[in-house]
Order: structure tokens, then sequence, then C-alpha cells
């Protein structure tokens, strides 16, 4: 493509310099009447108006044939204007010669020769030209005095000469400032044309990553739709987003971001055919526009190949990053008749590949458009909830292994919708972490719960209570602010608060989790790791997390006792909480096999079903009022209190 650039540059270039001869060639055109004209005034004779005219001619020719040629390209100056005015002041110095009556009329014609100067020439070529005139028209004189003294009349050429050699500079002054006008204005005229380009791409073309912006794309697409529907062909369209991209703008900031996004538009472009298109929407969205494919299978392949180019880990700013994408695919016609549906569904898909676990791609299908709209509806009444008071929060008892006492309560969020009833937090968390309203969420639940836990104070029982904190909320910088101004207002003391974090939330960029885990222990609020077991933590951090507690993640307990694998699994994990002096509870916990095993494993606290599943507030305190009361009986066994 660079090469065609150069070469249509340098085809022009040459088309300009033939311009240019023809030009001259012109110029030369006028003067022959003007020379048959004199000759029939009885100005010159015939022989040497006829060898004139054949000079003339002739030098034209050879010009013509040079430029033709393209030997003149390879001159310092490929339009040869110093060659031209020598010789056509060389032929009008042979003119000069024989215009025995008339030789003002030459001089004259050596001025128009000049001014042609007038586009090529600088104030000192002019000079020199002028120069090369005077000293021509002296040489002629002299050798006429020589050769033929009797047609030279001396005083006449002598006040010819001195009015040559006045006028001459004053037309190199005037023609050189014409000329250097002309170079600017050509300047300025190729900086405006640059900068209209510029204008061009910048209006077409995403700027960080250099590829086909929204605007360029959807013509492209309207465009390809067109000749699809004309040929009866089919095309296809991607919509490629990648996954957790928002965690790297959150934790590792948009520089690195920014660099992510240009390294995934190359992989992309490199993955595909260079007649595929490839554009960025914006954010994270990429598109591909597959315009001939043999079938849909095919379509299957071009997925493949790229999210395989996403195989090899990113390494940004000294950082190694693992990425996948979510792509969806619709195609022309069976999926939309126009830009717009398309472009919609294959967005549609994309959220299903994301939803199917992402990191793969997902054909649109028209039942996928009921779910997304119903996505859509949830993603608005969200908005709404925490004013609409919609969000409630129910309780689960930790229980302690050895003496059956409850330790805390873990707060688990819920959705009481106005429709669809009490949703989990599987159903609207994630939508609630995709659109950031997990943050406004976060913080209502923290004050919430400071609040459930003064009042629950002031009725005599006091009750730890453990918050999940979502990933974009761990690594907001005003958390330790934010929260010490909820306890602060809500007069909950900070010891009655253990934060929940994920291995993956605090693995992202340790330093600064351990930095922001201190900040918070030092304001006595507790903190323990959620999940235990399904991120990968670093055993070297955790030795260095200020942590009180590790929660083994349900997925071991399930299927406790009869796994021997999970049973090895929840017994290391548990010695190894112990030797770095935590807690260790068990999620999950459903059976009484299950709770056997991890009391004899040594595990301090569990969770689950066995005992309560999360209880809306009135509930929980009904089982903390007959919790106390087995306790005020002597009731010594967590069976009792749970069973
Ligand atoms: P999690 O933090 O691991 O919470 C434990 C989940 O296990 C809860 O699901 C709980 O109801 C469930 N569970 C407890 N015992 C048993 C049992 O014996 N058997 C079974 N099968 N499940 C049990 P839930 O309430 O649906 O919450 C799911 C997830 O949603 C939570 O997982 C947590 O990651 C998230 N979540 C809940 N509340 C909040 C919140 O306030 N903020 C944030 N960011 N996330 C929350
Ligand atoms: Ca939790
Ligand atoms: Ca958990």
């Amino acid at each position: 493509m660079d090469t065609g650039v150069r070469i249509e540059t340098a085809a022009s270039k040459q088309l300009v310099r033939m311009r240019r001869f023809y030009l001259a060639a012109g110029a030369y055109a006028a003067c022959l009447p003007v020379l048959i004209a004199a000759h029939y005034v009885g100005l010159v004779p015939l022989a040497p108006m006829l060898r004139l005219a054949i000079l003339m001619v002739g030098a034209n020719l050879a010009f013509f044939a040079i430029f033709r040629s393209g030997v003149n390209q390879r001159a310092p100056d490929p339009s040869l204007t110093w060659p031209q005015v020598l010789v056509a002041i060389a032929i009008l110095m042979y003119g000069v010669y024989y215009f025995d009556r008339e030789r003002g009329l030459a001089l004259m014609l050596c001025l128009v020769v000049l001014s042609f100067g007038a586009f090529r020439f600088s104030t000192r070529e002019f000079f020199t030209a002028a120069g090369v005139v005077l000293a021509g028209y002296l040489v002629v004189i002299n050798v006429l005095m020589w050769a033929r003294p009797t047609t030279v009349n001396v005083p006449i050429e002598a006040y010819r000469w001195l009015t040559l050699a006045l006028v001459l500079p004053c037309f190199a002054m005037v023609g050189g400032r014409i000329s250097e006008l002309r170079r600017r204005l050509r300047r300025s005229n190729e900086e405006l044309n640059s900068a209209l380009r510029m204008i061009q791409k910048m209006a077409t073309h995403d700027a960080l990553t250099g590829l086909p912006n929204r605007a360029l794309f959807n013509e492209a697409l309207v465009h390809a739709i067109g000749q699809a529907q004309r040929h009866r062909r089919s095309l296809a369209l991607f919509f490629l987003d990648i996954d957790r991209f928002k965690n790297i703008n959150d934790t590792l900031g948009h520089p690195v971001g920014d660099r992510v996004l240009q390294e995934v538009g190359q992989r992309i472009t490199v993955a595909v055919r260079a007649s595929d298109m490839v554009a960025r929407l914006g954010g994270d969205e990429f598109v591909l526009l597959v315009e001939d494919f043999a079938e849909t299978p095919d379509l299957g392949d071009i997925a493949a190949k790229i999210l395989g180019a996403f195989g090899p880990s990113f390494h940004v700013d000294g950082q190694e990053l693992a990425l996948s994408a979510s792509i969806g695919i619709c195609t022309f016609p069976d999926d939309g008749s126009d830009a717009q549906t398309l472009l919609s569904n294959a967005d549609i898909a994309m959220y299903r590949a994301k939803e199917q676990g992402r990191n793969r791609h997902c054909f649109y299908a028209a039942e996928l458009n009921k779910l997304s709209q119903e996505r859509l509806a949830l993603e608005a009444a969200l908005k709404h909830a925490l004013q609409r008071d919609e969000i409630e929060i129910h309780y689960q008892p930790k229980i302690e292994f050895g003496g059956g006492r409850v330790t805390g309560v873990e707060a688990l969020i819920r959705w009481r919708h106005p429709h669809l009833g009490l949703l989990l937090p599987d159903r609207f968390v994630p939508l609630a972490e995709e659109t950031g309203l997990i943050v406004p969420i976060g913080y209502w639940t923290l004050r919430r719960v400071c609040e459930r836990v003064c009042k629950w104070k002031e009725q005599g029982i006091s009750l730890s209570v453990a918050v999940n904190l979502s990933a974009s909320q761990f690594h907001q910088p005003e958390l330790v602010k934010e929260l010490a101004a909820i306890l602060w207002s809500t007069g909950a003391p900070a010891q009655a608060l253990e934060l929940e974090i994920t291995e993956t939330m605090v693995m992202k960029d340790p330093d600064r989790a351990v930095a922001v885990m201190e900040q918070l222990r030092a304001m006595g609020v507790r903190l323990s790791i959620d999940d235990f077991g399904t991120g990968h933590s670093s055993l070297g951090y955790l030795k260095r997390f200020p942590i009180d507690r590790l929660k083994v993640d349900r997925s071991f307990v399930r299927e406790l006792p009869h796994n021997g694998d999970d049973a090895a699994i929840t017994g290391a994990v548990i010695a190894l909480a112990h030797s770095l002096k935590m807690t260790v509870v068990a999620e999950g916990v459903e059976d009484q096999q299950q709770f056997d095993l991890l009391r004899d494993q040594g595990c301090d606290e569990f969770q689950g079903y066995y005992c309560r599943p999360p209880l809306p507030e009135a509930e929980l305190m009904r089982f903390l009022n007959e919790e106390r009361g087995l306790f005020a009986r002597g009731a010594r066994k967590a069976e009792r209190a749970c069973g």
C-alpha cells in the first residue's frame, strides 16, 4: 500500500512536469507567428526565420523525447527548467544575430522566456538568467561587429544593452517574488490538504488503535449489506468484547488499559484476513465484518482463531496479563436485514457468550432477543432498586463447631423485584458489577449493616456481621474513607464489621491490596478471604495479608465426605490457615456427614443449610433468641442448636 502511494505520487509529479513542458512549448508556438509576421513586415529575412523556426521545433521535439522517455527523472531538477531556459536564450540569441532591423523584438522575446522562470526560479536564479541574457547579447553584438560590422549601430546597441541591464534586474526581482509567493501558496495548500486528510482520518478512525471507528464501520456495513443484497450473498458480523476489561482499567489504570486495547486491535487484525474489516466501536468493543464465507462453520473457525490470538499473555508495563474475549456472531440476511439490527443482535449474542462463561463465541438466535430484553429490563429496574427500597439483606449465621455458638452472621443481599419476586444475587450482582451499580449498592449495604449492628446492640445482642465486598468497591481509592465515614455516622464499632474479599481481588495488585487491608485493619475492621481455593493466591502473599479468616469454598464441601480429593483439600486448607493463625470457616455445610468430617478435621466454624439458610432480619432475631434460650438451658452442641 505504501509503495502504491509512492508510485502514484511519482506518476503525478511526472504529469506536472509534462504540463510544464507543454506550457513552454506553447510559448514557442506563440513566438512562431510573431517571427513569421516579422518576416512579412521585412524585419527578418526568410532564411534566418526558417532556421529559427526549425531550431524552435527541433528543441521542443528533443525536450519532448526526453520528458517522455523519463530520462529527466534522473536529473536533480526533473522539470529541466535551466536547460529549457538556456536553450531558449540560445535560440533567441541566434535570432538577435539575424534581426538586423529590429533586435529589440528578439530581446522582448527574452523577457517572455524569463517570465516562464517565474514558475520555478528563485530571485537568485532570475538574476543569473538575466546575466546570461545580458552576456549573450554582449557576445552576439561583439560577434556581429567582427563578422558583419555594417549591421551594428554601436550607440543604439549600447543603449539597448544598458536599458536591458536596468530592466532585467527589476524583472528578476519581481519574478523572484512571484515565484516565492507561488511556492508559499503551494506549501500552505499542501499543509491544508494534509490537515484535511488528518481531519478525515480522525473522523473515521479511532485515535487509540488506528482502526476504523463506529462511523466508518457503519458506513461500510450499510454498503456491504447493499452489495450482499444485490448479489444474493450473505455476510457475517462479529461483536467482540474483552472479558473483565473493566478490572484492568480499575486496578492497573487507564494507560495500561489503553495499551491492552491497542494490542488487542493488532492481534485481531493479524488473526483475520486482510479483506475482513476490523473496527473499534468504543470502550473494549471491537467488531469484524466478514463479507465472503462459504458456510457457517467457517465463522466458528474465524472466532476460534480470534480467541486463539488472546492465548499468549499480554505484556504491558512489565505486567503479564492473561486476557480472553467473548464473541457474538450474526449473519445477514438470516439474523437481520439492516446495520442497526445486525449490530444489536451480534451484541446480544456476545452477551450470551459472556453468560455461558466467557472466552467463547456464540451465534445469534431469535430466543436470545427475549433474554436480552429481560436483561435490559432488569438493568433498568436495578437502577431504581435502591431508591425504591427493594434491596434487602438476609443474614446467615456462622456457627462454631466446638460449642455451637453463633460467632456472627454473613450479610447477603436480595432484591425484592416488584414483578419477579425475591431475586438471589446470582440474578443481579453480575449485572450490578457490569453497570457499576454494585458500588452504591455496596455502600448502602455497609451502612444498613452498621445501623443494624447498633440497633441490635441496644437490644442486647452483640453480633459481628460479615459483608461481601465487590472487586470494584475494593479497588475504589475512597473505600477506607467512605467506610470510616459510615462507621462514624452510624456509631457502629469497627470490630463488629468483617469484610469478605476474594483471592482474585487481592492478587491483581497484591502490594496495593496489602496497603488497603492494613488501613482497614488499623480501623479495627476484620478481614476474611471468601471462596478460598477457587482463585489463585500465592502462599507468599497469603502470609503477608492481614487476614483473620479463610472461608473454604462451598465447592470443596459439596461432595464431602465421599470425595477424597475434596477431603484432602479441606484438611490442607484448615492446616494451612491454622499455621498462619487464621480461623477457618467452611461454607455450604448441608448435612451431618459434612459437619462431622469438617469438625474432625479441626475446622473452626461453618455456615450452611445444615444450620440455617440466610434469614430475613426478623427470622434471624427469632433464631438468635431461640439459640440464647438453648444456651441458657445449657445446650451443648451445635447439632442441638441447628438440627
Ligand atoms: P458467597 O459470599 O459465597 O455467599 C454464600 C452463598 O452460599 C450465599 O448465596 C448463600 O445463600 C449460599 N449458601 C449458604 N449456605 C449454603 C448451603 O448450605 N448450601 C448451598 N447450596 N448454598 C448455601 P447467595 O446469598 O445467593 O449469594 C451468592 C453470592 O452473591 C455470594 O456468595 C456473594 O459472592 C454475592 N453476594 C451476596 N451478597 C452480596 C453483597 O452484599 N455484595 C456483594 N458484592 N456480593 C454479594
Ligand atoms: Ca461471602
Ligand atoms: Ca463464599
